[in-house]
C-alpha cells in the first residue's frame, strides 16, 4: 500500500519550492538544495536540506489518517550545532501540531514565533474531524440521481419505442399515456426534492460561514502540514541562515564555515549567534551592548522584524535594574577617570 497516497500533492510542491526564485533558482541561492527520498510502504518523507557548507536532515512521518492526525517530525544529522538546530525543530514541530488542530498556516507559523508565543493563545481544543456525513450524503444522491435517471428512460422508452417494421408504437396508447403522465410527476417530484436538498446544502454552508466569521479558524478541521512545515525550515532556517545579518550592525551573523560556528558555541565566543526574543540573530556581544546600553527596553532595529522589545533570558529584562547596573558602570567608569586625572596620565600612559 502507498501510505503517502494522501501527502502526494504536497510532494510534488516540496519537489518544486527549489525552483523558485526565492528558495533556489534565485541570485545567491544557487547553494541551495533540497533533497526528497520518499519510502510509499512506511509513509515515511526523508529530506536533505543544503546551503552551502551546511546542511540538515529532516524525517517526516506521515500517518494513515493524515491529516486527521497529525505528522511526526524528527532531526537527523546537521552540520548546524544544536544551540541552533534545537530553536528550529521545536519550532516546526509547534507549527505540525498547530496546524493538526485546525489553525492556519499562517497564524501557525507566526505564533510559533518565540516572540508571539503568548501574543497568540491557540484554541487547545481538537476540532471535529472533517464531515464525513456530507460524503455519504453526496453518494447516496448520486444513487438517487442514477435511478431517477434509469426510471425516466424506462417510461421515456415506454412511450417513444417505435416498430418500424410494425409501423407501429410497441405500447398501447393507453400504456404510453400512463408513462408520460408518471415520467412528469416522477419530474415534478425530483425538481422539488432538488430544490430541497439545494436548500439544506445552502444551510450547510451559510453554518460554515457564520462560524467562519466567529473566527477562531479552528471550523475547517485539521490542515495539511507538510509542505507549510518544509517550506518553513527553508525559507527561515536552512536557507536564510547564510544571509542573516546582525540588527545593530548589519554584519553576517553566521561565519561560512560550520566547523568555525561549532567553536564558537564551545568557547563561548563574543560572536556566537544568539536569538533574541524577537525572533532574530545577533552576535553575541552585540545583544550585550543592545541590552546593557540605553536606550534600555528598546524595540528590535531590524527592519523585517516585528519590532517588539527585545529581551533574552540571560539578561535580566527589568528595565530598573538594567539603568542601575548602567548608571554602577558609568560610576565606576567616572572613579578611575578621575584617579587617573590625579595620578597622572603618565603613570597610565607607563603601561
Ligand atoms: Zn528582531
Amino acid at each position: 500500500t502507498n501510505r503517502l497516497l494522501y501527502a502526494a500533492p504536497e510532494i510534488g510542491q516540496i519537489r518544486n519550492l527549489t525552483r523558485e526564485h526565492k528558495y533556489g533558482g534565485g541570485e545567491g541561492n544557487e547553494k541551495n538544495k533540497c533533497i526528497v527520498s520518499c519510502n510509499d510502504t512506511k509513509g515515511i518523507i526523508k529530506l536533505k536540506l543544503v546551503n552551502g557548507d551546511y546542511f540538515q536532515r529532516i524525517t517526516i512521518t506521515v500517518p494513515d489518517e493524515y491529516p486527521q492526525e497529525p505528522i511526526d517530525i524528527q532531526f537527523g544529522s546537521s552540520s548546524f550545532p544544536y544551540q541552533v538546530s534545537t530553536l528550529y525543530y521545536n519550532q516546526v514541530r509547534e507549527i505540525a501540531r498547530k496546524l493538526s488542530l485546525g489553525i492556519s498556516a499562517e497564524n501557525a507559523v507566526r505564533s510559533s514565533n518565540p516572540a508571539n508565543t503568548d501574543a497568540v493563545k491557540p484554541t487547545e481544543k481538537k476540532c471535529e474531524p472533517a464531515p464525513i456525513r456530507l460524503t455519504s450524503d453526496y453518494i447516496r444522491g448520486l444513487k438517487h440521481d442514477v435511478n431517477f435517471l434509469k426510471q425516466a428512460k424506462e417510461l421515456e422508452q415506454v412511450n417513444s419505442s417505435y416498430s418500424k417494421i410494425l409501423h407501429k408504437y410497441d405500447h398501447s396508447t393507453e400504456a404510453r399515456r400512463r408513462a408520460r403522465r408518471e415520467l412528469k410527476k416522477l419530474t415534478r417530484q425530483e425538481a422539488e426534492a432538488e430544490r430541497e436538498r439545494e436548500e439544506e446544502e445552502w444551510k450547510i454552508i451559510e453554518r460554515q460561514q457564520l462560524k467562519d466569521a466567529a473566527g477562531d479558524g479552528n471550523q475547517n478541521g485539521p490542515k495539511r502540514s507538510i509542505r507549510v512545515c518544509v517550506e518553513f525550515l527553508m525559507a527561515e532556517y536552512v536557507f536564510k541562515m547564510s544571509k542573516v545579518r546582525c540588527p545593530t550592525t548589519g554584519e553576517i551573523v553566521f561565519p561560512k564555515d560550520p566547523e568555525l560556528l561549532e567553536k564558537y558555541y564551545k568557547t563561548n565566543s563574543k560572536k556566537r549567534p544568539i536569538r533574541a526574543s524577537c525572533g532574530c540573530w545577533y552576535k553575541h556581544e552585540e545583544l550585550d551592548k543592545f541590552l546593557t546600553e540605553p536606550p534600555f527596553g528598546a524595540a528590535c532595529p531590524n527592519s523585517d522584524c516585528i519590532g517588539v522589545k527585545v529581551f533574552h533570558k540571560d539578561w535580566p529584562s527589568d528595565v530598573k535594574q538594567l539603568e542601575k547596573q548602567w548608571a554602577m558602570k558609568k560610576a565606576r567608569e567616572r572613579e578611575i577617570s578621575e584617579i587617573a586625572d590625579f595620578l597622572g596620565a603618565s603613570a597610565f600612559a607607563a603601561d
